[in-house]
């Protein structure tokens, strides 16, 4: 009987001269999804095993912008402009919606 790890890995078949093996596969990458509101991000390299991911450069695995693999483009727009809104002073922020606040800080600091 296969060990409990084994069960849990993808299993394939290779022939040899002798006989069919079992063999087992690495895991695949899924697609990354949005911190915020859990939409399927864009422009970030999935699917592929993990040596490949290792392979391929960094600007090939995501797209180089402000807080790009980690939010959807939708709510990096809403959480800039509410950074303005309390730049400026329209806004204060403890008004501000509780689940962004952290990100809100983070793009804080890249920008100053
Ligand atoms: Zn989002």
């Amino acid at each position: 009987m296969p060990s409990k790890s084994e069960r849990r890995k993808l299993r394939g078949f290779r022939r040899t001269a002798k006989a069919t093996r079992m063999i087992t596969k690495g895991k695949k990458h899924k697609k990354l999804r949005c911190a915020n509101c859990n939409a399927v991000l864009h422009g970030v390299a999935h699917g592929a095993n993990r040596s490949r991911m290792a392979k391929i450069s960094k600007t090939q695995r995501r797209p180089t912008g402000m807080m790009s693999g980690i939010l959807c483009n939708t709510c990096k727009r809403i959480i800039i402009t509410e950074v303005a809104k309390v730049d400026a002073g329209i806004k204060k922020m403890s008004d501000t919606d509780i689940s962004i606040r952290n990100y809100m800080k983070q793009i804080e600091k890249q920008v100053k």
